[in-house]
């Protein structure tokens, strides 16, 4: 039996890193507690984690630098984490998506470009996160080498679109680039021909990782 009341674990994930820019807390706001239950997943599967995850925003980042609102599609064009994407895997995107739409499966984007300043908050969130740099690597790159930040990738879920994309991805030069992050990917024109080249354990195995 619990005998105390619910901790706030969850709520308080991250160790806030800067006490001295903490949020303030309105004196008039007083703390509530989500009165429903977990919402119902849309299917049994779970979402697949963000890559990297979504931690709240501090209000110096928003849409402008990349941020993603829920539902994103590869189609809204007037998002610029879209908008600021390599035509070409823009173009393959909304293709594959067009296809995948005639099996019911729905492509969303949980994220796209992204600034560097939005890159950069996600590195300094990760090292905290994952508590070293070395170990933050392996999932968030620096916004210097990031292919988000060139607009080479995308993130997608929910798995049902990550399925469709192992078995169809390739034909539209849609590939998986690293072992360790299913959601991800980028546009290999050559792998229409010859299918997608052998994914990188992580992110550190990528020479274009390399500081
Ligand atoms: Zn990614």
């Amino acid at each position: 039996m619990l005998d105390g009341p619910p901790t706030e674990t969850a709520l308080t994930l991250l160790p806030s890193p800067q006490p001295a820019a903490a949020t303030a807390v309105p004196a008039t706001a007083t703390p509530q507690l989500e009165a429903t239950s977990e919402p119902t997943p849309p299917s049994e599967i779970p979402a697949p984690p963000n890559d990297p995850p979504q931690f709240a925003q501090d209000g110096e980042i928003g849409i402008a630098d990349g941020v993603v609102p829920e539902g994103t599609t590869v189609f809204d064009s007037d998002l610029p984490a879209i908008a600021n994407l390599d035509p070409a895997l823009l173009h393959a995107l909304r293709q594959a998506a067009n296809d995948a739409a005639e099996n019911d499966v729905v492509f969303y984007v949980t994220s796209g470009w992204r600034s560097p300043a939005y890159q950069n908050q996600l590195l300094q969130e990760a090292i905290i996160n994952y508590g070293s740099e070395a170990e933050a690597a392996r999932w968030v790159a620096s916004p210097a080498t990031s292919t988000h930040v060139a607009g080479l990738a995308v993130d997608i879920g929910p798995y049902k679109a990550l399925d469709w994309l192992i078995q169809h991805g390739d034909n539209f030069g849609l590939c998986q680039i690293y072992g360790n992050e299913v959601w991800h990917y980028e546009y290999r024109p050559e792998a229409i021909e010859s299918g997608c080249p052998e994914m990188y354990l992580d992110p550190t195995h990528d020479p274009r990782m390399q500081p």
